[in-house]
C-alpha cells in the first residue's frame, strides 16, 4: 500500500482482516493524510477534513467499522450542518440536519425553488439506493458492469437522463439561474463538496452531495478529533497481522511485462533504500503521483488522461488557537462566509470554518480551535517571488474576515498558524499540494471518472481521485470497491 490516508488505510485494513499480507509504506509522520491532525501549544488541529459523513447506521464508515470490528468513533451530528452567510447578509442559511426543517428554511430563504429542491432530492433518493447496493464505476472488467447492471433497479432510471447534466442546466430549466441568492449559495456549497460551482458540477453529484446533510444520513463531528478515525483503522491493521511503517517515501513502482512486481522504498530516518517486492500494489495518491511513481511504465493512454485533466484546486487554511470568548454563544460547528459577490469563491473571498466544540478535545478547557480554509490556485504559491509575504498577507486578510464574526482581539488569539498548496505538498505528499480529488465535472464522475483499477491489471489506485470522488466517506467507498476487486481477482 501506498499511503496511509483513509483511502489507504481502509483498504489496507479490510484486506488484512480478509487474510492478505499487508504492508503500507507513509511518508508522513503521522497516517491519515488530509485527515490527520497536528498539535501545538495544548490544541489539536485537524489538518484538512473537519466533518465525517457515512457515520449513521448503514453509512460506508459505519459499514466498513462493521467488517473490521472495531468500534466507531463517538461523534455528535452537526445540525445545521452548515450556517452560510451570503454577502452583507447577518442571518445565516442553516442547513439543517431534519429534513423538513431544512424545507422549511430553504422555502423561506429561496422562494419558489421547490421543484429544483424536489427533483434533487428524487435524484439523490435512487443514487443513494443505488450507490448502497455496491455498483463499480467506472466499469472496465466484465465483473464490474455485471456489478454495475446488478445495482441498477427501475427507480434507478429516474436518474439516467441527468448523466450528463449539470446543476447550471437544471437552475436554467427552473428559470432559476437568474436567482442570485440560490445560485451563490448553491455556488458555495458545490465548491466545497466538488471543487467547482454550479455550472460545472455533475448534477448526480450534487444531488448526493447535497443530500446526504439531512436525517437519516448527516455528517458528524467526531469527538477528540479527525485523527481517531485513523487510528482506529491503524488498530484493525496491525491487530490483523498488517504493517503500518511511517516516514518511508515509496519513490517508483516498478513493472516487468506489463504487471506490477514491487516498490522502491526509502526510509526517511536512515536514508537506506530498497525494493519491496508485492503481488498487489494499492497507490493511495492522486492519479498525478501514480503516473509520476509509474515513470515510463505509465500506460501511454493513461498518462495522456492525467495531462489533460482541468488543473485541480489547492487550499489555504488558517488554523486558530483562541480563547473561548472569541467565539460567540450558539455557534454553529460549521460556517460558511462569502464577503463579496463579485470575488472568486476561494482566495479568502469565501472562507470555510470549523469551531470546536468545549470538551471535544481539541482545545484546552476554556480555549477553542478554529479552523478557516479557502481554495487557492495553485500556481500562485508555486511561482510567487515572495512566498512568504503572500502567506502573511493571506494570514492576515484571513485573520480580517474571521474577525467580522469572532472576536479576534489579539488577547484572544493564543495560536496562529496557516498552510498552503506549498505545506500541502510537504505533508502529503500530493502533487503540487492540490486537494479534494479531481473535482466532480460530468467529465470526471461515475462513468467518466478514473476507475480503481489502473490499466496494469495488479495495480489499483484508491483515494479522492476515483469515484465517488473526495471525502473521508468517498475515499472509505473507493477503497472498498477496490478490496472487492482485488477478491474477485485474487481470492
Ligand atoms: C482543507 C480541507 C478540508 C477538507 N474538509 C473535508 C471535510 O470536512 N470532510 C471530508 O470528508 N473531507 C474533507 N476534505 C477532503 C478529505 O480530507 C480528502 O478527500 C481525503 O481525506 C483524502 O483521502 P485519501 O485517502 O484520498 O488521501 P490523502 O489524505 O491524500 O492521503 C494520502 C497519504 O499517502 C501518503 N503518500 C503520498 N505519496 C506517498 C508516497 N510516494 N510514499 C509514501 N506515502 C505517500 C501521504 O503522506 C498521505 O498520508 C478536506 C480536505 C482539505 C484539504
Amino acid at each position: 500500500m501506498i499511503g496511509a490516508g483513509i483511502g489507504g488505510l481502509t483498504a489496507a485494513a479490510l484486506l488484512a482482516h480478509r487474510g492478505y499480507e499487508v504492508t503500507a509504506f507513509d511518508q508522513a509522520i503521522a497516517p491519515g493524510g488530509c485527515a490527520s491532525t497536528f498539535k501545538r501549544r495544548g490544541f489539536t488541529f485537524d489538518v484538512g477534513a473537519t466533518q465525517v459523513a457515512g457515520l449513521e447506521a448503514g453509512g460506508i464508515h459505519h459499514e466498513i467499522f462493521q467488517e473490521l470490528d472495531v468500534p466507531l468513533p463517538a461523534a455528535t451530528n452537526c445540525d445545521p450542518a452548515c450556517a452560510v452567510y451570503l454577502p452583507g447578509e447577518t442571518n445565516p442559511i442553516s442547513v439543517w440536519r431534519d429534513p423538513q426543517t431544512w424545507q422549511a428554511e430553504r422555502q423561506q430563504q429561496f422562494p419558489g425553488s421547490e421543484r429544483f429542491w424536489h427533483l434533487l432530492a428524487t435524484l439523490f433518493q435512487a443514487s443513494w439506493r443505488f450507490q448502497g447496493r455496491e455498483p463499480v464505476l467506472p466499469p472496465r472488467k466484465p465483473w464490474d458492469v455485471w456489478q454495475l447492471i446488478s445495482a441498477v433497479r427501475p427507480d434507478t432510471l429516474v436518474t439516467a437522463p441527468f448523466t450528463f447534466s449539470t446543476v447550471g442546466q437544471l437552475l436554467k430549466a427552473f428559470g432559476l439561474y437568474g436567482d442570485r441568492r440560490l445560485k451563490t449559495f448553491l455556488d458555495m456549497q458545490l465548491k466545497l463538496y466538488s471543487q467547482v460551482g454550479v455550472d460545472e458540477t455533475a448534477l448526480l453529484y450534487a444531488a448526493t452531495a447535497l443530500g446526504v446533510s439531512q436525517a437519516p444520513q448527516g455528517l458528524f463531528h467526531l469527538e477528540g478529533s479527525m485523527q481517531v478515525l485513523s487510528d482506529r483503522l491503524v488498530a484493525a491493521l496491525e491487530r490483523d497481522g498488517g504493517k503500518l511503517l511511517m516516514r518511508h517515501t515509496v519513490e517508483q513502482v516498478h513493472t516487468e511485462h506489463g504487471r506490477v512486481t514491487g516498490v522502491t522504498v526509502r526510509n526517511q530516518k536512515t536514508g537506506s533504500t530498497w525494493t519491496e517486492t508485492a503481488d498487489i500494489v494499492v497507490g493511495n495518491v492522486t492519479v498525478q503521483n501514480l503516473v509520476t511513481l509509474l515513470g515510463d511504465a505509465a500506460p501511454s493512454g493513461y498518462r495522456r488522461r492525467v495531462q489533460k485533466l482541468d488543473d485541480s484546486s489547492g487550499a489555504f487554511v488558517v488554523y486558530l488557537g483562541v480563547d473561548q470568548a472569541a467565539i460567540p454563544p450558539d455557534c454553529p460547528p460549521h460556517l460558511q462566509f462569502l464577503y463579496d459577490y463579485d470575488g472568486p469563491i476561494g482566495e479568502n473571498n469565501s472562507l470555510f470554518v470549523s469551531v470546536s466544540r468545549p470538551g471535544d478535545g481539541r482545545a484546552p478547557e476554556g480555549k477553542a480551535t478554529i479552523i478557516a480554509s479557502s481554495f487557492t490556485d495553485l500556481n500562485q504559491w508555486h511561482q510567487a517571488e515572495n512566498y512568504d509575504m503572500l502567506k502573511q498577507q493571506y494570514t492576515e486578510t484571513a485573520i480580517s474576515r474571521l474577525g467580522q464574526f469572532f472576536d479576534l482581539r489579539p488577547d484572544h488569539l493564543v495560536h496562529v498558524e496557516a498552510g498552503t498548496p506549498k505545506t500541502f505538498e510537504r505533508f502529503t505528499a500530493r502533487d503540487r499540494g492540490a486537494v479534494g480529488g479531481l473535482g466532480m465535472r460530468v467529465s470526471t464522475f461515475g462513468p467518466f471518472g478514473f476507475a480503481n483499477r489502473t490499466p496494469i491489471p495488479n495495480l489499483w489506485l484508491v483515494g479522492d481521485c476515483t469515484h465517488p470522488g473526495e471525502g473521508t466517506a468517498g475515499v472509505s467507498y473507493s477503497a472498498q470497491t477496490t478490496v472487492r476487486q482485488i477478491e474477485e481477482q485474487f481470492g
